[in-house]
């Protein structure tokens, strides 16, 4: 058993979309997959019906892959555990009750909700917590009772020790369980009994998830023993909170993962931010994902919840912007660049040195987007700045436009350092600063005073527009004369 090889897995509920709580679960489970060289699950808890969608479960395997986290085994790809849907396993369920109601460690329950509501008033009128009062533990009832649920069993009065991963040792007196339901009224299995059922089923052996599940384990390793099996390993992680250090929630902005990719976020950024929001590694902050599974280890995991910070994920979003391969970023911006209304191509040489140029500087592809827009204007959209017209093509500015006009016509080629010796030749020969050049030129070619180096920006935007744009700058700084500067 020791060595027998690992598989863990993600369980969510297509009852909406991919929570980012569910992705940073999904990723920590992948990453212990992939690190142990083992196997990674992806099962879908679809058993509430009125919920469960397959909008959403397209959704949160479309968003899973984008993120990079691609299992093994699921309900697409199939595997030698399934079905890979709660819904389609409801024999496995019905066997497996009749296997604990035949060996004793269940039974059937008819007690009506009427009766369940009024045990539960009296309890709390006593001061006590609410729990089933074993009505039905020894009638014996068989199949035809009528109405029925099925209920575990409790035994006795003993402690469910556990070694968590995450939080150590955690015990629970058995006298805070009462005999939860396994199976409702209408054959459905309840989530503890589905969870077992499947995580037995499917041979895993650890279990990391957030700690709002930590209740939940001492039934579930009872339902281990009653059922003979090992229990998985368990790591119950903190929840992420908000900024304010409550539950993060819609009330904090974005929560799902399809948001943030809608916000301009890079895959990579997401989960290199999402690793270290609960776990950490001495005090590195950036790893893409193959370093990630190279490092790491449940002891890096933080007993204290991490809090969402806008922030340093657009920090982390920058980093990975400006280091992934131009022609990658320049694909994901693509999308941004065309809900602006511009026209592609966005994937070709000229796309790529407009995205280059003004990548550093962006921390999101919506910002590359708009910074990049200059380039994929036609001319005659080009929105000029005011101000920035105003102040630099002005008449003075005129002889400087025309003379980088002429000798850019007369380059032969058009390439970054061929235009930057042209520009700093004349420059150096005039004794201007390339200050005093550079502003009107960028406003002419780029309509605002602030963008990228000029000579990236040249050479980005071609050789044709370039010229076209400086003709009718120097046009409008011949003017600027009419404006009264
Ligand atoms: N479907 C459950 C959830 O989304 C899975 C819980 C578990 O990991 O056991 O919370």
């Amino acid at each position: 058993m020791a060595d027998a090889p690992v598989r863990l897995r993600f369980a969510p509920s297509p009852t909406g979309h991919l929570h980012i709580g569910g992705a940073r679960t999904a990723l920590f489970n992948w990453l212990l997959a992939r690190k142990l060289g083992g196997t990674f699950v992806l099962r879908l808890e679809d058993t509430d019906a009125e919920r469960s969608t397959r909008e959403f479960e397209r959704e949160i395997l479309r968003d899973l892959a984008w993120l990079g986290l691609i299992w093994d085994e699921g309900p697409d790809v199939g595997g030698p555990h399934g079905p890979y849907r709660q819904t389609e396993r409801a024999d496995l369920y019905r066997a497996l009750a009749e296997r604990l109601l035949a060996s004793g460690h269940a039974y059937r329950c008819t007690c009506s909700p009427q009766r369940l509501e009024a045990v539960r008033a009296e309890a709390l009128a006593r001061g006590e917590k609410p729990r089933y009062d074993g009505h039905c533990r020894d009638l014996g009832l068989g199949p035809s009772c009528g109405p029925h649920v099925v209920r575990f069993r409790m035994p006795g009065d003993g402690v469910v020790a556990v070694h968590d991963l995450v939080k150590g040792p955690v015990e629970i007196r058995d006298e805070e369980l009462d005999d939860f339901v396994l199976v409702r009224s209408d054959g459905l299995p309840t989530y503890n009994f589905a969870v077992v059922a499947d995580d037995h089923g499917m041979g895993i052996t650890h279990v990391l998830r957030g700690d709002d599940h930590l209740n939940n384990t001492p039934k579930q390793v009872h339902l281990y023993r009653a059922l003979d099996a090992e229990p998985p390993r368990f790591g119950h992680m903190p929840l992420i909170l908000g900024p304010d250090g409550k539950r993060l929630s819609k009330r904090h902005g974005a929560t799902s993962v399809g948001a943030y990719r809608d916000l301009g976020f890079l895959p990579e950024a997401l989960v290199n931010y999402l690793a270290r929001l609960g776990w950490a590694h001495g005090d590195l902050e950036l790893f893409d994902i193959d370093e990630l599974v190279r490092v790491f280890s449940i002891e890096g995991i933080g007993t204290s919840a991490g809090r969402w910070d806008m922030d340093k994920l657009m920090w982390v979003n920058q980093h990975w912007i400006a280091r992934l391969p131009v022609e990658r970023v320049a694909r994901d911006a693509a999308p941004f660049l065309a809900a602006l209304g511009l026209t592609g191509p966005f994937d070709d040489s000229r796309a790529h040195l407009a995205v280059d140029a003004v990548r550093s500087r962006a921390r999101t592809l919506v910002q590359v987007a708009t910074m990049a827009a200059f380039c994929f204007l036609p001319d005659e959209r080009l929105p000029y700045d005011d101000a920035a017209v105003r102040k630099f093509l002005v008449p003075d500015a005129a002889p400087l436009l025309e003379t980088v006009l002429e000798r850019l016509k007369r380059l032969p080629s058009w390439e970054r350092a061929s235009i930057e010796g042209a520009i700093s030749e004349w420059l150096q020969a005039s004794g201007l600063g390339l200050g005093a050049v550079a502003q009107p030129v960028r406003v002419a070619v780029t309509g605002s005073r602030v963008g990228p180096g000029l000579f990236e920006t040249l050479e980005a935007l071609g050789r044709d527009r370039s010229l076209a744009r400086l003709e009718r700058g120097l046009g409008m700084a011949r003017d600027g004369a009419l404006h009264g500067v």
